[in-house]
């Protein structure tokens, strides 16, 4: 079952009184309980948001749009969540007009990390624009894009968690590919110097199907490469053996360990 991760970047409902809420919480076993607990009894509707709770600090984050039509006034409702021990802070900010964006909170991370949002059809848009003013050129442009992502994303990896445990956990750490919207990512059949991996929903080979394109991921292949060579410290080969764009119904990888440049200079010098 596919369950989407919907980031709220703001809310729109004419008519209705919207808020957006911060409340800092003592990061304590059953305080997300007690703050929607006292949430509840507002009155107010809780809508899209995130919690944040890490285990490394005393405090964590409920943030959320809501509807507060039913609810006292702004002034009470502060004054009511401070009243309670579990709280430690909250920002309210107040739409009259039923349409809010979220400016409380910046920067965006993503696992304590600066990072920020695309959308997929704005980033296919851009590689449609250098396809149209370079041609086949825009294959090398958009490869050494990805593989200079992918050899970046590689060496956060390796400094969080170490060449053993990265190594150890591949099949977790190409999950992050699902949990970053680029694919549906599952690790198919490996052995030694080869595997499969079986990507639903890519985004590019999905825009490229729809506009009728037979043109297969060159920014995937390009970060799967950039990736695996940075994480194994070898070299790597990424063919595209199934595609969505081509009517199959996910686009699947080969991604094959190739002889180093030292190994092959020195095959070809007979040493
Ligand atoms: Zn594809």
């Amino acid at each position: 079952m596919q369950n989407p991760k919907d980031v709220p970047i703001w809310e729109y409902a004419p008519d209705r009184r919207l808020a957006q809420f911060t409340i800092r919480l003592r990061n304590v076993t059953g305080a997300l309980a007690q703050a929607s607990k006292l949430v509840a009894d507002l009155g107010i509707v809780v809508m899209g948001g995130f919690t944040s709770a890490p285990n490394d600090s005393r405090m964590g984050v409920w943030s959320f749009f809501a509807d507060i039509t039913d609810s006292p006034d702004l002034t009470r409702i502060r004054r009511a969540l401070l009243d309670s021990p579990i709280v430690e802070g909250v920002e309210i900010l107040g739409s009259e007009d039923g349409f809010m964006v979220d400016r409380q909170n910046f920067p965006l991370m993503f696992s304590k990390r600066r990072a920020l949002i695309m959308r997929t059809d704005a980033l296919n848009g851009m590689f449609a624009r250098l396809w149209d003013v370079f041609g086949s050129g825009a294959v090398a442009i958009v490869d050494q894009m990805a593989e200079a992502m992918g050899k970046y994303t590689a060496n956060e990896i390796l400094d969080d968690l170490g060449r053993d445990q990265a190594v150890r956990a591949l099949d977790e750490i190409l999950g992050t590919y699902t949990a970053l919207g680029y694919a549906q990512v599952e690790v198919g059949s490996r052995d030694e110097d080869t595997m499969l991996i079986h990507a639903r929903g890519l985004f590019e080979c999905e825009s490229n199907a729809k506009r009728d394109i037979r043109r297969k991921s060159t920014f995937f292949r390009g970060h799967l490469r950039g990736l695996m060579s940075t994480l194994f410290n070898s070299d790597y080969e990424v063919t595209e053996v199934e595609c969505l764009a081509e009517g199959d119904e996910a686009c699947s990888f080969t991604i094959s360990r190739t002889p180093s440049l030292t190994s092959r200079l020195s095959l070809r010098q007979g040493i």
